[in-house]
Formats: C-alpha cells, structure tokens, sequence
C-alpha cells in the first residue's frame, strides 16, 4: 500500500484555521461558497489550459460541480472536474503559507464577523472555511494532465497536521468530502443546501447539480428514472453577462456582484453593455459602495476585472483595462474577437484591449458622474470611499482631467462641517462677478484650515475659498492649474487681488522694515498686507515657492 505522510501546517494556516473556526460561526454557510468557487476556477482553469495543452485537448470537458450528501453519515461531497492539483500542488495550496492572502488575512481580522466573513473572499484563503462547519476535511485530485495513478488523497482534522498519499483516480479533478460536527448536521437536507447554493452561488457559470440521497428514493422507481431524478440543477449556470438586460432583475445583478467579488454589500451601481460592431464585446462594471481594507495603501494592486474571451475565463485584466485611480472597479469582460491562444504578453499591448480600456475608463466615468447627479446616500458612500483615489485621476489622466475635476468634492468656506462638499463647479456657480479665481487653501486638517488667517481678507470680501486636506491634495492643486477657463490660485501665496487696492500707511512699512532687520536671512520678505482683518500677522510662501504643507512634506521624508 502506498506510504501515507504526516505533515505539519504552516504555523500561520495553523492560526488561520483556529480563528476561522471562531471568528466565522455564525456565517458558516460561507464555505459552501468558497468550495463551490474553487471548483468553479479550477474548471475555468481547465478550459484555459485545454487552449494549448495538447494532453487536455481531447478530453470530454462536461464540466459540472456536483454535490451529494449522506445525512446520516453526516457527510457532504463536493465534486468538480477541473484542473486538479498534483502532490506538489496540493501541498503547496493546501498547506503553506507561501501564498500571499494568509498571512495579511490574519493580520486584518477584525472580530467583526460580518466583516471578517468578507475577507475571507478577498484574500484567498477560501478553502479553510471547510473547517468552520467540519471536524474532517479529505481532498481528493488528480491533475487533468497527470495520468491516473497520479492522484492524491488530503485529510485533515484542522489540528495542527495533515495526512497525505498516493492514490489511484481515474476521473480528473477535485472531491472534497467533509465529515460535518454534529451541531452543523442540520445543514444537510436538500432545502438547506438548495438555499445556501441559490443565495451564494446561481451565478456560477458551471452547472451546479444536488444529488438527492440514495434513502429517499424507491427502490425500483429509482432504477426506472435512473439520473435525471437523482439530481436537481440548482443554480442559473449561465454566465451573466452573456444575457440580455432585459432578462436580468436588480436582484440578479447584486446576487452576481457578491459571487464574483466576495463581497456580500449591495454595489452602488453598474453598467452592462453588448459592444457590437468593429469589436464586440460584453461589459459588465460594478462600483462597489466600500473599499477592500487595503485599497488606498497598494496603489499598484488592481484585481477585479476579469477578463474572458467566448466565455473562458483568460485572467485578472484590470491591470490592462483600468488605470490606477479606477482600481475600485470590479467587473467583467467577454470578447468575442480576442483570439482565444493570446499570452499574456501579447494581451499587454493588443490595440483591441486598448480600446477596451477607453471605453471602461469613459463608462467607469458615466457611472460616477450618474451617482453625482443623483446624489444623496449613494454618492455620500462613494465619496468617502472612493474620493481621493478618484482625485490621483487628474494626476495621472491627462485627457480626462476636466471630467474627473468635475466629479471632485471639497468642504469650502461656504460650507459647513466635513460632510457637506462643494464642486467646482458649485464653486463656480457662486463665483463674484468679478472673481478671475478659484481660491484654495490647503491644510492638514479641516479646523486648521477653518482658523487660518489667510482667509481673514477672503472673509472680508466674501470670496469663497476650497478647503483642502486631504494628504493627496497638495499633489493635485499642483497638476490642476485650471478648471473651466478659471485659474486655481493658492489663498496662502504671492499677491491678493482682491477689490480695490489701499495704500499701506507708512507705520505699518516702517514695521515691517523693522521685523525684516530682526529677522535678516530667515525670512524672505515682510510686507504690510490686506490679507488680514484681524490676525496681527502671517506667514505666507512665495507665488512660486513650495506651499507649507508641501514644505513640511519634503522635510518630513527627510529632503
Ligand atoms: P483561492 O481560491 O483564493 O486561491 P482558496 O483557499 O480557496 O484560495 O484555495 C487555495 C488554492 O487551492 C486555490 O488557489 C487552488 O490552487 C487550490 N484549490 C482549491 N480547491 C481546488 C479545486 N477544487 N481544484 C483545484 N485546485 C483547488
Ligand atoms: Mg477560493
């Protein structure tokens, strides 16, 4: 008999399983979840490898997930037909944390469950959650291409260790077969698995087939409609996207969004498109309502739009379709002209995927500015989410600059708390008649920039003055040098111009010569000013100098 190996986790998945276990009771229904999306991506994968690997071409890809179970035995069974995993592989995804999510999945446990159970679909560490509602967990997978003596047997109790072998399979793909604790045996009957199968996963594009149980049938009726009684098709097993909109309800978009990020918050909103013409191509865009915990921090990380050619899945392409300020954008894209063998390499600079990429950065655009216009809780959610990573568009796009400004919010003078933001345009609209400028003042935080004596003589004057603090502002007001024809000038530098001029009575130059011999290198100039009304000074940068807030940037990263 083959030899059967005791391993060790990783310390990490050890932790990993412990807290899972704990920290994700009450949403136990989650594992079905990820074991049925693991089946689904490992038949994607199939389909993909089956492009060009010659030992997977000829084979009879029915690609299904099925599921079975023994209530009595207190048994559930998961079977897909995908790409499988060889000795190797088994250990390395089953067992390590060699793979990224786990250990940033730990570190980002918050102990809110609801939370929690979001990550899990976010970091990838999906296949542990067979532990929350099992006491025994037994894989087995042979790789599609490895020949049947190839196949491998996982079990493991969640304890610390794992049992691996050698053994024959002859069909491909994956089994996992989970021994439920008894107080989470109610989940097996055919209601319950129906319903957590319809609430998490109609949206898988593969079959999802529920076995009835062999006790509930008549003997000879059951021989008489032998397959087509045993099992039910539970799910939609069509791919969305590929549908007419007319066919599809709010319900079915939202239901779709949660299975293909993971995320179980309603989106704020989406856009599907059938391209036809020159190119066609199916888009389907979601603006999710709250940020992935990590999104502001790993700027260069951009997931979510996945990209499939005639219906197989190819890769993560939101590298390729969205530039960095839109990475909050989830999605999917199906082309029906990008050939079918392109490598990644090819798809980096296909002119078919640029294209692509203009029209997802302009719809990505439209559904903002929809959210804009309609305003209220929706638009609120996406501003507090989304608002700064949308300002480092008018860095980096030159062309659509304009636009994004247009959709940026910032509390100004005439507003009131942080919650109530203004447009440029509002800003705009309020504008005095002779006003040439949009004046702002940038300050590391709302009260200090409410205090500042800059806007003592904008105060007197009644000009409005944008109120910008957050940390990426400085950066913007230093690409965005007009909006509309109207120039954007810093409240706190060079020269005011605002109403007619007074002369600067001679005590006041005469004390400013004074303080300018005190302080003699120090500072560049003193210079009685209008700018004040009740502050008995200021300090204020040079028209073209650096800003304050930019100054105490660059001494901060030690320049
Ligand atoms: P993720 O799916 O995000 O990668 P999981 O913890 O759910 O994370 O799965 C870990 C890995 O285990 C997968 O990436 C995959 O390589 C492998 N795996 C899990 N289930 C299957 C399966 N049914 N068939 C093939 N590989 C699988
Ligand atoms: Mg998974």
């Amino acid at each position: 008999a083959p030899a059967i190996e005791t391993r060790t986790f990783d310390t990490e998945v050890h932790q990993l399983l412990k807290l899972m276990i704990n920290a994700l009771y009450s949403n136990r229904e989650i594992f079905l979840r990820e074991l049925i999306s693991n089946a689904s991506d490992a038949s994607d994968k199939l389909r993909f490898e089956a492009l060009t690997n010659d030992a997977l071409k000829g084979l009879d890809h029915d690609l299904a997930i099925d599921i079975a179970f023994d209530a009595e035995a207190g048994v559930l069974t998961l079977r897909d037909r995908g790409i499988g995993m060889n000795r190797d592989e088994v250990i390395e995804n089953l067992g390590t944390i060699a793979r990224s999510g786990t250990r940033r999945f730990l570190e980002s446990l918050s102990g809110d469950q609801q939370k929690d159970a979001r990550l899990i679909g976010q970091f990838g560490v999906g296949f542990y959650a067979a532990f929350i509602v099992a006491e025994k967990v037994t894989v087995e997978t042979r790789r599609a291409d490895e020949p049947a003596d190839a196949g491998v047997r996982w079990t493991s109790s969640g304890d610390g260790e794992y049992q691996i072998e050698t053994i024959d399979r002859p069909e491909q793909g994956t089994t996992i077969t989970l021994q439920l604790r008894e107080e989470h045996r109610d989940l097996l009957t055919e209601w319950q698995l129906r319903r957590i199968i319809k609430h998490y996963s109609n949206h898988i594009a593969f079959p999802i087939r529920l076995h009835k149980p062999a006790e509930e049938k008549d003997g000879e009726e059951a021989k008489a409609d032998k397959d087509s009684a045993e099992t039910e098709l539970v799910n939609a097993s069509q791919a969305l996207w590929t549908r007419q909109k007319s066919e599809l309800s709010e319900t079915d978009y939202t239901e779709f969004y949660t299975s293909l990020t993971g995320d179980p918050e309603t989106p704020l909103s989406w856009a599907h498109h059938h391209v036809e013409g020159s190119q066609r191509y199916s888009l389907l865009l979601y603006l999710p309502s709250s940020a992935p915990f990590d999104m502001l921090i790993n700027r260069d990380e951009r997931e979510g739009i996945k990209l499939y050619i005639q219906r197989v899945f190819i890769m993560d392409a939101a590298e390729q379709v969205v530039p960095r300020y839109l990475r909050f954008m989830r999605g999917v894209i199906d082309s029906a002209d990008l050939p079918l063998n392109i490598s990644r390499e090819m798809l980096q600079d296909s002119p078919l995927l640029k294209k692509i990429r203009a029209t997802v950065v302009k719809r990505s655009l439209n559904l903002i500015e929809k959210l804009a216009e309609q305003g209220g809780e929706p638009w609120q959610k996406f501003l507090a989410a989304f608002g700064s990573v949308l300002k480092e568009g008018v860095i980096e796009d030159f062309e659509q600059r304009e636009r994004i400004a247009g959709l940026l919010r910032f509390p100004t003078t005439a507003t009131e708390g942080d919650q109530d933001l203004a447009g440029l345009d509002d800003y705009i609209g309020r504008m005095n008649e002779d006003q040439e400028h949009i004046w702002y003042l940038t300050a590391d935080s709302l009260k200090v920039a409410r205090n500042s004596p800059h806007l003592e003589a904008f105060r007197k004057h009644n000009v409005e003055v944008l109120l910008l603090t957050d940390r990426i502002d400085e950066w913007l007001v230093s690409h965005l040098h007009e909006y509309k024809g109207k120039s954007l000038k810093s409240a706190a530098r060079g020269k005011l111009e605002l109403g007619e001029k007074t002369e600067p009575d001679e005590e006041a130059r005469k004390l400013a010569g004074r303080i300018k011999k005190a302080l003699g290198e120090r500072i560049g100039n003193v210079q009685p000013s209008e700018r004040l009304t009740e502050s008995p000074a200021c300090v204020v940068a040079d028209e073209h100098g650096l800003s304050p807030v930019m100054a105490r940037m660059m001494r901060q990263a030690g320049q």
